[in-house]
């Protein structure tokens, strides 16, 4: 039995004849970049986030860049993130000309709020907390924190649409949040896109230039800005899937609890809190022998990925940073033991039941 870690043409087959028939509409229209479609996707995303302001962009990347530079950090900054992220957590602070300053994580891979203290400098100037897998950090502490110290939040919610945690949406804790449309995700695009949303309306209509070269009208430019505009027609299918992102998020939640079940004392399988809603954009098991198993499993038909197998803080374009080996113990750790089972909303419960019986046998043997 084949199991595929995403199923893009699944996807694309239930949905073809709808897409289809946004395609002819936008190219007949004609309007490529921003207009009606950006704009109505924009309203039901921030409605979803519980914010009040949604802005598309080109990619979360940028999301990211922008919405720190729309906060006012930039040059000489330092920015508190997690080592375990995608490294566009760290990248963009680093492209928004400030520093990243890492903290380790806890068991569940996010960031520990009870390091943030030792890793606060005259320079910190914003934390940004990565709502890895679909599940929504600590914000009560993290924003306690924030707010002792004067500090803004931008949360990366890239892996988190959806995710909720004490009956509140990822991207309504933050002064600003960052949301990935990418492929992979689950709410994801024929392409790149991202989005920001804010309840801060000045904050909302800076951003809407910073993404547009400044310019606050046809010829006139406010301050030095970016093209990273969102694309007409990618809102108008993310319009589509939103419909159908509810039950994606009940899909992939369904087959975390099947995971749960069939692996409880084999592995360790990311635990779920009552009152909150993770989302599982990743299912991340920890394990022993991790490498063999994932061989394993290759050889069983079953494709799995490893999310991310090098921490930031020891990646070559972090040379210069502080941090070194031995510094984020718990990233560190898990590092070596995280991975991420296939977990899409096409998945059959006979597919789970596969991947179940053979972990199980790999640690039988
Ligand atoms: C995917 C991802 C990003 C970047 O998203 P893009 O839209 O590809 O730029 C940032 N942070 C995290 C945690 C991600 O998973």
């Amino acid at each position: 039995m084949k199991v595929r870690y995403v199923d893009f043409s699944g996807q694309y087959a239930a949905e073809r004849p709808r897409l289809l028939k946004i395609f002819d509409r936008v190219m007949r229209e004609g309007e490529y970049i921003s207009g009606r479609d950006v704009e109505e996707f924009e309203k039901k995303f921030a409605r979803l986030c519980g914010a009040g302001h949604a802005i598309g962009v080109a990619n979360a990347t940028d999301a990211l860049t922008l919405a720190l530079k729309g906060l006012g950090v930039g040059p000489g900054d330092e920015v508190i993130t997690a080592p375990n992220s995608f490294i566009a957590s760290a990248g963009a602070i680093a492209q928004a000309g400030a520093i990243p300053v890492f903290v380790d994580v806890k068991p569940d891979q996010l960031m520990d709020p009870s390091m943030l203290s030792g890793a606060l400098t005259r320079r910190t100037k914003a934390i940004l907390p990565v709502h890895l897998t679909g599940k929504v950090c600590d914000m009560e502490a993290i924003n306690r924190f924030a707010r002792r110290h004067g500090l803004k939040v931008v949360e990366d919610a890239a892996q988190a649409v959806g995710a909720k945690r004490g009956g509140r949406a990822a991207g309504s804790f933050g002064d600003a949040a960052c949301f990935s449309f990418h492929p992979l995700k689950n709410l994801n695009a024929a392409g790149d896109a991202g989005a920001i949303v804010t309840g801060d309306a000045a904050l909302a209509a800076r951003l809407r230039l910073l993404r547009n070269h400044g310019l606050k009208s046809r010829n006139e430019v406010s301050f030095w800005g970016y093209n990273s505009r969102l694309d007409t027609l990618q809102a108008a299918v993310l319009s589509e899937r939103l419909k159908g992102l509810a039950e994606v998020t009940r899909r992939r939640r369904l087959n975390a609890a099947l995971y749960r079940k069939g692996l409880a004392g084999v592995v360790e399988c990311p635990n779920d809190e009552p009152g909150a809603r993770d989302v599982y954009h990743l299912f991340v098991i920890q394990a022993d022998r991790r490498d063999e198993l994932q061989v394993f499993l290759k050889s069983k038909g079953i494709s799995t990925a490893i999310h991310y197998p090098t921490p930031i803080h020891l990646q070559p374009s972090a040379r210069n940073l502080r941090g070194k080996a031995g510094d984020f113990p718990e990233a560190e750790r898990q590092s070596r033991r995280i991975l991420s089972l296939p977990v899409h909303q096409y998945l059959t419960n006979r597919q789970i039941g596969h991947v179940i019986a053979c972990i199980r046998e790999f640690y039988r043997r």
